[in-house]
């Protein structure tokens, strides 16, 4: 084969799978806005035909031997066209080294799993969730030794999902976690609370929406390549860095609800829009890791969204829009009302300072679990015992408890701890950008250009063609999780310790 050949099927095997995911993403898309409420069958046919072309496509034993002719080459390529081998060989290697019949078994236990999960959860029945659980951990221990055998089976996992971790970088991650946070959040726990009733008056939709469509303004959303649209689960998805969809949820009784949906996923849409064009239709366009993506939502979510100048910045405006609702409330009472701390039961409602802790519980149970220290059967009483030890709550029933989140009935081991990495990542980029430029006297004129710009250098532009390491290092220098523990510390002690 010469090169030149090479590199040309390289470009129209990526283009056909990007082809692929474009259908797959608008199906998807569709049904969870648009289409009416009987009509999946239909859809699932043509999602299923898709989604195995895809997989024949990218399995094909051409395909491998196109890799390898590639990676032989790697001297002669583009440091792009290198990272685009690297990073198919990686997919097409996961997809080939699992054994077909185990895979097929594997994916009928998800589908399994998932109705049994829902089942349990709704019945508030962990036994009747365990028999399957216990299958998918074994499955779970052996496809790690799949992935990578020299690795022990839970970093493996943790490799999957967030390249470059290990329980060693999440031990010391969350080790400082726990020996910064749990005091102060004892301690914020002992404190008056803060007001936030204001925010549970009546929110009219209309007017939530109008509220949105400024907030995609401030974040300079271009509405020519980013919509937003309606659905019980607020997500991001993208198209291509001219073609980002975001959606949101309104509660009339919540107009936070929806206000922060809209930032998170904003922060989301910015990233995949920031990607520079030579990437696209390639398998590096698209954000590099879980990580990394959680760390721009958060970022302009919890850091930029949830700061005091930028609720002055948009405080008038949201007097505009909900004059009734908040005539009788100042722009601090709002500052205070959105950072306002309870511990919880729920990891997607918890707020800023306790969301690391339900993060970490479900890490340390993982751990064990994969790490076969601890039994299936045990989950629930550790569970309940580490809510009350760290955030001090009692669990009342495994519905709000161990069966909450649907991650671990899709056979999702290893997936949690990204979330708040990407918390800590965000912090410590902010005290970079503060070294590098004026970041808070725009914002608290409602300009967050500047902190685009940085971003998009930093991070978005490189989209996958750097490892997520390395995108850290850009943008973090070496990860020091104390970045993230102090900018809680000073923010929630202000809040709540000086008064
Ligand atoms: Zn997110």
């Amino acid at each position: 084969m010469e090169l030149n050949e090479a590199l040309q099927q390289l470009e129209t095997l990526q283009k056909k799978m990007y082809a692929y995911n474009t259908a797959l993403s608008s199906l998807y898309l569709d049904s969870v806005t648009t289409a009416p409420g009987d009509t999946a069958e239909g859809r699932g046919v043509a999602m299923g035909i898709l989604a195995g072309e895809s997989q024949k496509l990218m399995t094909d034993p051409s395909v491998g031997n196109l890799l390898e002719f590639l990676s032989a080459h790697s001297q002669e390529l583009t440091f792009s066209q290198k990272r685009q081998t690297e990073e198919l060989k990686r997919d097409y290697d996961q997809l080939t080294r699992i054994p077909a019949d185990e895979y097929m078994e594997y994916t009928m236990l998800t589908n399994e799993a998932s109705d049994v999960w829902h089942k349990a959860k709704e019945t508030d029945d962990f036994e009747l969730f365990r028999p399957v659980l216990e299958k998918l951990v074994e499955f779970n221990k052996k496809f790690a030794g799949y992935y990578d055998s020299t690795k022990k089976p839970y970093d493996a996992l943790l490799n999957e999902y967030e390249r470059g971790t290990d329980m060693e970088y999440l031990d010391r991650f969350f080790g400082t976690v726990r020996e910064k946070l749990v005091p102060l959040i004892h301690a914020v726990g002992q404190a008056p609370q803060i007001d936030d009733s204001f925010l549970h008056r009546h929110y009219p939709i209309e007017a939530q929406k109008k509220f949105s469509d400024y907030l995609m303004e401030v974040l300079g959303l271009d509405r020519n390549h980013c919509t937003i649209g309606e659905t019980e689960h607020p997500f991001t998805l993208e198209f291509n860095n001219q073609d980002v969809r975001i959606t949101t949820n309104y509660m009339e009784n919540n107009v936070t609800s929806s206000m922060y949906s809209v930032i998170h996923e904003g922060g989301h849409a910015k990233y995949e829009l920031g990607i520079r064009d030579d990437l696209q239709y390639t398998r590096l366009a698209g954000g590099v890791s879980m990580g990394v993506h959680e760390s721009q939502s958060r970022f302009y979510e919890n850091l930029i969204g949830r700061s005091r100048p930028f609720i002055e910045a948009i405080f008038p405006k949201m007097q505009e829009f909900f004059p009734e609702q908040l005539s009788d409330v100042t722009a601090e009472q709002m500052y205070r009302a959105v950072n306002r701390v309870e511990p919880s039961l729920i990891r997607t409602e918890a707020d800023e300072l306790t969301y690391c802790l339900h993060v970490m519980i479900r890490y340390e149970i993982e751990k064990q679990l994969i790490g076969g220290t601890l039994a299936v059967k045990d989950i629930p009483a550790v569970w309940n015992r580490l809510y009350e030890e760290y955030l001090g709550v009692k669990v009342p029933n495994d519905r709000e408890g161990c069966l909450q989140d649907s991650h671990w009935s899709g056979g999702s081991f290893g997936y949690f701890p990204s979330y708040a990495l990407g918390s800590a990542y965000g912090a410590q980029m902010l005290r970079n950008m503060e070294q590098d430029m004026d970041v808070w006297g725009p914002v608290s004129r409602g300009d967050l250009t500047g902190i685009s710009a940085w971003l998009k250098e930093k991070i978005h532009q490189y989209g996958s063609l750097l490892e997520p390491a390395d995108v850290i290092k850009n943008a973090c220098g070496e990860f020091d999780p104390t970045v993230y523990t102090d900018y809680l510390t000073d923010k929630y002690t202000e809040l709540y310790l000086k008064r």
